[in-house]
Parts: structure tokens; C-alpha cells; sequence
């Protein structure tokens, strides 16, 4: 047995021989803390990528649980964690603490909003965006700005893909390039035009990269914008310039964070589901929940989520207080299941 050097440094060998990382920067990896936010085809493939590397910290937040049609494209689940409903950040974690006992893994169940998300930042070098939704990575942006943490901007649809670091102070920010979000419904999502696993993957490697690159402080993504479509094999990669006119890092205005965190509802990426958040940090005792829905709805608990029927709607509750309302878009009619059943 060596000590423990010599076994990371085994472990590292082929990483460390590239002249750009070395022992010092292996050593550099190791004191980086990221959070990877969302775990979908992106954030499962990023968090793998930097466990295997030998990344210090990797804290994953995710809101979701796995579903069957999560597994054609997501890294680190398979059909029982599907078949269980397993929370993503918790099967995740599972996971990649068999793949590397020396990287502190951390997955929390949630979902980021204004009123948390500096929680989650907490202690965090960089971040990776891994989330399904336009909404939250604007609050993510201003966020970050409002910390000075980078953070890489990363998104998939089709055969298509798109990447940028964000580097508060040195390149344009998300709002620079995109000022305000697309109108609801106006993109194209994974659940109206389908995708292929290969350009998530692409994405998450090139974030991946991004990540590793500014842990060892090397910031040329900076403001970089890559695109590209994995079918027809085309890249491109433009340098784009940061707005002094840009609402929220020339003028230092985060709209996104200042919003009323009055339960916050978000229809998720198109995927006929509806989600509500409760209005501020609580935690909720499910199995005390799963007696009193009893009565009136099917329920099943697996120790981490409830799953339930409530007037013909698959309802999911998550600790932290969240509903997921299945098979609809009706945002009212899945504020009336809260409002009934969690009282918010
Ligand atoms: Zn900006």
C-alpha cells in the first residue's frame, strides 16, 4: 500500500501527464468545489466527467425523480431507479460514490429558486448548468454575477448544442447575449422535438472541460460561444462582447433574484408536467403526509418521495415541499392540488 499520494497520483497518471494539468494542477483540481445544477443529460454527464476526474467537492441539486424515458440518453441511472421514482441528486450520489471514494459527493433534492439559491452556492468555486429550464438559469446568471462565481452556460435540443462560460468581470453574461427570456412555449424543448443522446453528451464534455480549464485557472472560454450539430458534424465558435448596456452585469440589477418567491410554479420544459414550489425553505414529514393522503388518494412512499393519486392527477412530493403535477400543463388546476393538499 503507498500512501495516499501515490495512489491518487496513480489514479491521476494519464491526467497528470498532460503538461497543461501536471501534479499541481491535480492538486488544484482537488481543492475545486462545484455545483452541478440539474441532473439530466447534461448535469449526470458533467458530474461523472469531474468524479472520475478528481474534483474536491461535486454538490448536485436536482428536483426531479427518475422516469423511464430519462434512461436513452442520462448517465448514472438505470431501470430500478426509474421504476423506484429515485430522486435524480440521490440516485446520483449513490453512484458516483462507488466511482470515487475520494471526491466529496453531495446531492441534495431540490429545486434552485431566488429564495435558495444562494444556499447552494455556498462554499462553490464554479457552477455547471445542467437545468431543463430557461427561467432558472437566469436567476442562476444573476446569481453568479452576484457572487463573482463563474458559471457555464449549457443547453441541448434536437442534434443541436450550445455552450459559454460565463466569467463575472471578464466576458459577457447570459443577459449580454439573450436580455430577456423567450416567451414560454416559443423554443423548442427535448419533449416536443426529441433528442439524441450524443449532442447532451457533447455539451456536458465541453462544460466538463470548461469546468476544468477554470480550476486551474486558465479563464479562455470566457465569452466563447460554441455551437454545433452532431449530425451534420458543423461547429462553430464566436467571441462574443460584453454589453456595458446589459441590465444585469453593466448595471448591476438582478431582476431574477428579486422577484416574490411566492410560490413559484414552472411548467418543466415542456414535459406536461407542472411543478409548484412552496413560498419559502420548508421541509415536509412524508410518511406523516402519506397517511393523511391515504384517505383520500392512492399513495405509495419509497422513504424519499410520496407518489400519489389525487383526483385522477399522478401527483409527486418531494421533502422540501415541492408538487409535481403529471400529465398536464393547467398551471391552476396544479395550484388547487397545493393549495388543498399542502396548503400553499
Ligand atoms: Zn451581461
Amino acid at each position: 500500500m503507498g500512501n495516499v499520494n501515490e495512489v491518487l497520483e496513480g489514479r491521476y497518471s494519464r491526467q497528470i501527464l498532460l503538461p497543461r494539468i501536471g501534479v499541481e494542477g491535480q492538486e488544484r483540481l482537488g481543492q475545486t468545489s462545484v455545483l452541478v445544477l440539474g441532473c439530466g443529460a447534461l448535469g449526470s454527464v458533467m458530474a461523472e466527467i469531474l468524479v472520475l476526474a478528481g474534483l474536491g467537492l461535486v454538490r448536485i441539486v436536482d428536483r426531479d425523480v427518475v422516469e423511464p424515458s430519462n434512461l436513452q440518453r442520462q448517465a448514472l441511472f438505470d431501470e430500478e431507479d426509474a421504476r423506484l421514482c429515485m430522486p435524480k441528486a440521490e440516485a446520483a450520489q449513490r453512484r458516483l460514490r462507488l466511482y470515487n471514494s475520494h471526491v466529496r459527493i453531495e446531492g441534495i433534492v431540490a429545486d434552485m429558486n431566488p429564495g435558495n439559491v444562494a444556499r447552494f452556492l455556498d462554499g462553490i468555486s464554479l457552477v455547471l448548468d445542467g437545468t431543463d429550464n430557461v427561467e432558472t438559469r437566469y436567476v442562476l446568471n444573476d446569481a453568479c454575477l452576484r457572487s463573482g462565481i463563474p458559471w457555464v452556460y449549457g443547453g441541448s435540443v434536437g442534434t443541436a448544442g450550445i455552450a459559454m462560460t460565463v466569467m463575472p468581470g471578464l466576458g459577457p453574461c447570459l443577459r449580454c447575449i439573450f436580455p430577456d427570456p423567450p416567451a414560454p412555449g416559443s423554443l423548442p424543448t427535448c419533449d416536443t422535438v426529441g433528442v439524441l443522446g450524443t449532442a447532451p453528451h457533447l455539451v456536458a464534455s465541453l462544460q466538463a472541460t470548461e469546468a476544468i480549464k477554470l480550476a486551474l485557472g486558465d479563464h479562455s472560454g470566457a465569452g466563447r460561444l460554441i455551437s454545433f450539430d452532431v449530425w451534420t458534424a458543423t461547429f462553430t465558435a464566436i467571441d462574443v462582447k460584453r454589453q456595458e448596456s446589459c441590465v444585469a452585469c453593466g448595471r448591476g440589477r438582478y431582476e431574477f433574484l428579486d422577484r416574490d418567491a411566492l410560490s413559484w410554479v414552472t411548467s418543466l420544459c415542456g414535459r406536461n408536467a407542472v411543478q409548484i414550489s412552496p413560498p419559502r425553505d420548508s421541509s415536509l414529514d412524508l410518511s406523516a403526509l402519506a397517511e393523511t393522503l391515504a384517505e383520500v388518494g392512492q399513495v405509495a412512499f419509497n422513504g424519499l418521495v410520496l407518489t400519489a393519486t389525487l383526483e385522477g392527477h399522478d401527483v409527486v412530493i418531494f421533502p422540501d415541499g415541492r408538487l409535481l403535477v403529471r400529465g398536464t400543463t393547467d398551471k391552476t388546476l396544479a395550484r388547487q392540488l397545493a393549495a388543498r393538499y399542502l396548503g400553499y
